[in-house]
């Protein structure tokens, strides 16, 4: 890991930085450290059938607690990251920490299994990350078609050819593609039909606005609808309790992921958590 870590060192020094710089440079240097010291860890949140509420498999989530026991959520070291170059190691541990998971999950029965994992955009441009994903598959002896890889619609800005042909590598292998977060970016409806994908994830932001019997369910019912028109499978995150999910389920979404099915756990809790599930 120290090997890989070189690549991302950050060589910034500058007099004038602003405090905020300063604030980030000391985060980053931070989760280096957390990184090399295998400080970072997954958990695990169950994707379920919203019609039969079925297991179909969980989305893997970076967590990093640092040593005063402070979590600090991915959504604020993930983007430093990225700017760093950090990423690349990181989603490679992600990538080989989720496979490791999803074999020992397979191994205690629960075959069929669906992984999912967050690949953020430099990982996803990286020029061998194909072989990478290839690599980890066959280190880890699991089928690649119970590993999804969720894209954010940022992947394809100013790269759609190479994106779109770098999905169709990734699902030639038999691994399949979720957008997430969909509706939040800025790419087009017909970058979304270019780039095939296999499911659709509804951003939680808008299942927030689904309420039960309410006349107009708003951005979530359009997304349901276009899903189905791109013969797409929608998922809806953030499903917090029974009135969105029965709303979901009559617009026509098909698969659910929320703290009303599970909250994510760490690997050892959601094994157990399956074992009472299944
Ligand atoms: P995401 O991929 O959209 O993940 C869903 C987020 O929603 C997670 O936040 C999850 O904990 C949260 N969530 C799930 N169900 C509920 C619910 O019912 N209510 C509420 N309030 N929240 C819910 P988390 O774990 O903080 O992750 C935030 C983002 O960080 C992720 O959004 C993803 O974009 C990114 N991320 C997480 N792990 C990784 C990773 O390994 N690699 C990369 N590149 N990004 C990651
Ligand atoms: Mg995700
Ligand atoms: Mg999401
Ligand atoms: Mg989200």
């Amino acid at each position: 890991q120290a090997k890989m870590l070189q690549r991302g060192r950050a060589t910034l020094f500058d007099e004038d930085l602003s405090a905020s710089a300063r604030v980030r440079i000391n985060l980053l240097t931070r989760l280096r450290a957390a990184f090399c010291a295998e400080q970072l860890f997954l958990a695990y949140q169950p994707q379920v059938d919203l019609v039969t509420g079925r297991v179909l498999g969980a989305e893997a989530l970076l967590r990093w607690e640092t040593e005063d026991g402070t979590m600090v959520p991915p959504d604020e070291f993930i983007p430093l990251a990225e700017q760093s170059g950090l990423t690349v190691p990181i989603g490679e541990w992600v990538l080989r920490t989720a496979c490791r998971q999803l074999k020992r999950l397979t191994d205690r029965g629960h075959t069929g299994f669906r992984m999912a994992i967050n690949v953020s955009h430099t990982q996803f441009r990286e020029p061998g990350f194909v072989a990478v994903l290839g690599q980890a598959l066959q280190d880890c002896q699991v089928n690649p078609k119970q590993l999804e890889l969720e894209l954010t619609e940022s992947v394809a800005i100013g790269h759609i050819d190479s994106t779109v042909e770098k999905i169709q590598a990734i699902r030639a292998m038999g691994i399949t593609v979720a957008m997430d977060d969909f509706g939040t970016g800025y790419s087009s409806l017909s970058v979304l039909k270019q780039l095939n994908v296999d499911r659709l994830k509804i951003d939680r932001s808008f299942v927030q606005e689904v309420q039960e019997n309410a006349d107009t369910s708003g951005i979530a019912e359009l997304v349901i609808a276009l899903g189905r028109q791109l013969g797409l499978v929608t998922i809806a995150e953030g499903v917090e309790d029974e009135g969105q999910r029965r709303q979901l389920l009559e617009m026509g979404c098909q698969e659910g992921q929320g703290y009303l099915f599970g909250h994510p756990m760490p690997g050892p809790a959601f094994e157990a958590w399956m074992a009472t599930v299944a």
